[in-house]
């Protein structure tokens, strides 16, 4: 398709209008691949191309500034170490074919590596980043990963990792486009925090060649395509959705001034920043894995407490709840490799880790102890997929041997929040995932673009959970939050609140708007609202019941 205009849904609001760059997949070798080389000049390619990664990286440090300069210098250099090109020789003379005698030197190189551990095993990402560029240039195909052309541009890809994510800042990527991915996937969480207008499950963005024009709405899934999508903006430019006109400041609260602490999702020191700049009433949600997700090695206590402090100071008293790491799944921790898993949603994961690594969990208690300490601040620690209130009670055993005295645990499956009376007796607040517990409520893959009818945070079955989650917590007196993509729908922000939450965390984008609505209602507003969405059928209705409730009762705040 070279014109015309595509769908697909928008999950990070604000638009870009920028050429296309696909994310291209790293070409996969084989010892059995056909080779019409002779060894001397298969040796010389492989000179040249690990000559040609040495220098892309050395250009890009020129680029970049700080600590990413320093990064790619290092990597420039290993590219250049002839002592790669030697093991390359190596493999060659021993009977490899050209692009995987490259693969099994840096395999080589990479084992070294990993067997010194510390800083230098960090470095075996790098590494397989030079092999994989290498034998794409051998190849003749597009480099892997995100491109870096020197302009804006709009990724699009089958999906992100969040890998591959991670690399977003300071690219030149302006916005995202993705044929799969839900809308509380985690591309579409980071694109959030990131600021960068997404589309996500739109199969059609297969069909787009590379290079064409394209307008990316992030609000409402639309994306132009060629001519198309002239017009607008300059070319390049990404415009943040507008603010809702008269937003007010301060903290979150009804009309008729019921409290409700409206908190910041974070995943990086940066992000932590950014939130504590604004009026967000602390981190309800800090996901921690994803300070590590490219970490082959465990992260020392010294250095989690370094970063811990950091977010905790940067919020001056403001609460901060860290989530203990969330491994598995779709976000796999290399340094707690689970082994392969049939069905990894279901399987290892979360607070399940604890059980085949207990002493990662110790060390981040440990850790987020220290730094409470050393930043003179309180803090408060939860764990991600608990299913039972044995395990949460093993949870909070744990954190207070630790030092821990404030401890909860997130409710992302069913039978957490089927039992939540349970938990909430042992723990001192629970956080509601919707974007777990839509998934597995609904036994639909929060990746799944094509399942996106299923996961919309209003079906009325996964309200019908959050009531039990609402009503448990108003029995003891005890915080119900809600931290997944739900709390960020002003709307569903307001029936949540109807259904019992105190507290709501979100992308700091989503706040004002959210704030705007809450303080437009009445504490018993919120609850018609949220008994008019639970008495749909189906999403659809649950939005438009909600909506007709909301007419009736929203009032301009005083
Ligand atoms: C959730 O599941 O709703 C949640 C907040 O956790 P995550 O999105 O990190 O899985
Ligand atoms: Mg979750």
């Amino acid at each position: 398709m070279k014109s015309g205009t595509i769908r697909g849904l928008g999950v990070s609001p604000g638009s870009a209008k920028a050429p296309l760059a696909r994310l291209a997949p790293p070409v996969a070798t084989a010892s059995t691949d056909p080779t019409t080389e002779a060894p001397e000049a298969a040796l010389g390619r492989i000179e040249w191309a690990l000559g040609a990664v040495a220098a892309e990286m050395a250009e890009r440090a020129d680029r970049a500034g700080g600590v990413a300069a320093e990064i790619l210098s290092t990597t420039s250099a290993m590219a250049a170490d002839p002592s790669l090109l030697e093991a390359a020789g190596r493999q060659l003379r021993a009977g490899s074919p050209t692009g995987h005698a490259v693969t099994l030197a840096v395999a080589e190189f990479c084992a070294m590596l990993e067997a010194h551990g510390g800083y230098l095993a960090e470095r075996v990402t790098d590494l397989r980043d030079i092999g994989a560029r290498a034998v794409a240039l051998l190849a003749g195909v597009p480099m892997p990963g995100i491109p870096a052309p020197g302009h804006p541009i709009v990724l699009t890809a089958r999906d992100l990792s969040p890998a591959d994510t991670a690399t977003l800042p300071g690219s030149d990527v302006v916005a995202l486009l993705t044929e799969e991915g839900g809308p509380t996937s985690h591309t579409a969480i980071l694109a959030k925090s990131l600021g960068l207008p997404a589309v996500v499950g739109c199969p059609a963005a297969a069909e787009l060649p590379d290079g064409v024009l394209v307008s990316v709405d992030g609000s409402t899934g639309e994306v132009r395509v060629g001519p198309d999508a002239m017009g607008g903006d300059r070319t390049g430019s990404t415009s943040r959705a507008p603010a809702s006109s008269a937003v007010p400041a301060g903290p979150g609260r009804t009309r008729d001034a019921q409290p409700v602490a409206l908190l910041s999702n974070v995943g990086t020191v940066a992000d932590a920043h950014a939130a504590a700049a604004t009026d967000s009433e602390g981190v309800g949600l800090f996901r921690t894995e994803f300070l590590f997700l490219g970490r082959r090695s465990q992260p020392t206590i010294d250095e989690q407490t370094e970063v811990y402090t950091d977010v905790l100071t940067a919020f001056r008293g403001r609460p901060v709840v860290v989530r203990t790491l969330d491994a598995g799944s779709d976000k796999p921790l290399p340094f707690l490799p689970l082994g392969q898993e049939e069905n990894p949603a279901l399987g290892v994961r979360g607070l399940r880790t604890a059980t085949r690594y207990p002493e990662a969990l110790a060390d981040q208690l440990t850790s987020v102890a220290k730094a409470a300490r050393s930043a003179g601040r309180s803090v408060r620690v939860m764990a991600p997929m608990v299913a039972t209130a044995e395990e949460a009670e093993r949870f909070v055993g744990t954190a207070r041997e630790h030092g821990l005295d404030d401890v909860g645990v997130m409710i992302e499956v069913p039978a957490a929040a089927l039992r939540a009376g349970e938990l909430l007796d042992v723990v001192d607040f629970v956080s509601i995932g919707t974007n777990d517990l839509g998934q597995y409520t609904m036994a639909a893959d929060r990746a799944a673009g094509a399942l996106g009818h299923l996961l919309d945070p209003w079906q009325p079955a996964l309200l019908d959970l959050v009531a039990l989650v609402g009503a448990a917590g108003r029995a003891r007196g005890k915080p119900v939050g809600v931290c997944g993509e739900a709390a960020s729908d002003p709307l569903l922000a307001a029936v949540l609140v109807g259904l019992g939450a105190t507290s709501l965390s979100m992308a700091p984008v989503s706040r004002p708007a959210v704030l705007a609505e809450l303080r437009g209602l009445s504490a018993e507003d919120c609850a018609v609202i949220a008994d008019a969405a639970r008495s749909a059928t189906g999403a659809q209705q649950a939005r438009i019941r909600a909506r007709e409730a909301r007419e009736q009762r929203w009032s301009v705040p005083a």
